[in-house]
């Protein structure tokens, strides 16, 4: 056994080749494509590579893009538990006002 670490072109999942197999293809655990081996292995490895770093390029700005969003959301939170204090606040003054006019008439 001579297991070799590919990165699958498709979906950039890691995937172990038994170089001593002597097979000229096999298929990705992850995605089920079909991985062809040639002789230039190590060549086909570094671009494999390339893509793979463009797919975490891509999948890091959808985890920034996803952070915004909770930031959003939060701050979204914020704002309306902040409106529900003011609201309480308000409700509380309106229901003291005839109690201090009652306190303050007699
Ligand atoms: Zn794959």
């Amino acid at each position: 056994m001579n297991l070799k670490a590919l990165y699958c072109p498709n979906c950039g999942g890691t995937v172990k080749y038994d170089i001593d197999s002597g097979k000229k293809s096999f298929f990705c655990i992850h995605c089920g494509s079909q991985i062809l081996i040639d002789d230039d292995i190590i060549r086909t490895e570094h671009k494999e590579v390339i893509v793979d770093e463009a797919k975490i390029q891509e999948q890091l700005a959808a985890v920034e893009k996803a952070k915004i969003d909770s930031s959003n959301r939060k701050a979204a939170l914020k704002s309306a538990l902040i409106m529900m204090i003011i609201t309480a606040v308000m409700a509380l003054l309106l229901m003291l006002i005839p109690i201090i006019y009652v306190i303050v008439s007699h």
